[in-house]
């Protein structure tokens, strides 16, 4: 897969691009990132990408040529180590005001061969660059963040660990959080008893279908009480409602 990120700011994707998921999948060839300076498109001597608002108004607004020449120039970009493709790519603009990022999201992005993210600064982006040019805004929660880029990295990190490959085993993003439409189940590790605190006595048992079984009414139960929201959406199985059932 291939990302191409526009922003004023390449530098701060040094750090999380550099580590963890993200570096390992584009160290397997599973993810190839791209960074774009919007104000390598900039038309004057002083790089300006902003202007003031038409209306007046506070704070300075993105300038629509720039974005637009910088859009065109990453979709005539190849798909980097993967083969080449000419289907048009997503272009997601990161905004608050646009759809909540979700775990569904992440999971539909990750089956793109390509994708063009768009981050915004001061007061946004002239609104055209929206109206001609994006396919999707991703918000990343109802709060107003300084910029698109770490909305962006949160984007390319939950994207990037879908990817088939790039995790382990492919199981350990199926039972995350949110996969199945549920929370995850809580995790131990040694020492068996910490500060007078013990590891649940099933955990110990090596019976993997009691376990199993746990892990299951831990994550109902979890969801229940921590986010009526999904748990009221979810679908539950007989053996489900049996778990819900037992004391
Ligand atoms: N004036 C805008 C508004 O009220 O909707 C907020 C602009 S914000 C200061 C600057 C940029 O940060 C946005 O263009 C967007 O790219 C990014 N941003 C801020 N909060 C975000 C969020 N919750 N999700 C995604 N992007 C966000």
């Amino acid at each position: 897969m291939r990302i191409d990120i526009l922003t004023l700011f390449p530098e701060m994707f040094e750090g999380p691009f550099g580590s963890s998921i993200i570096k390992r999948a584009r160290g397997k060839g599973l993810l190839y990132t791209n960074l774009i300076n919007i104000r390598d498109f900039a038309h004057d001597k002083h790089r300006i990408v902003d202007d003031y608002p038409f209306g007046g108004g506070a704070g300075m607004v993105m300038k629509p040529e720039p974005v637009f020449e910088a859009v065109d120039y990453a979709k005539t970009l190849k798909t980097g180590s993967l083969s080449g493709t000419s289907e048009e790519p997503r272009v997601i603009l990161l905004c608050p005001q646009g759809r909540v990022f979700n775990q569904e999201t992440a999971r539909a992005l990750a089956g793109e061969r390509r994708l063009i993210l768009i981050c915004g600064h001061y007061e946004g982006i002239d609104e055209r660059v929206r109206e001609k040019l994006v396919t999707d805004e991703i918000s990343i929660g109802d709060f107003v963040l300084t910029g698109g880029e770490i909305p962006a990295m949160a984007v390319v990190d939950a994207v990037a660990r879908m990817i088939p490959g790039v995790l382990g085993e492919e199981e350990s993003f199926k039972n995350d959080s949110f996969y199945n439409g549920f929370l995850e189940y809580p995790h131990y590790t040694r020492p068996r008893e910490y500060a007078g605190m013990a590891v649940p006595e099933i955990l110990l048992s090596g019976d993997h279908e009691k376990i199993r079984k746990w892990r299951r009414k831990m994550s109902l139960v979890r969801t229940m009480e921590r986010r009526p929201d999904l748990f009221k959406m979810a679908e539950l199985t007989a053996e489900d409602r049996k778990l819900l059932e037992e004391d």
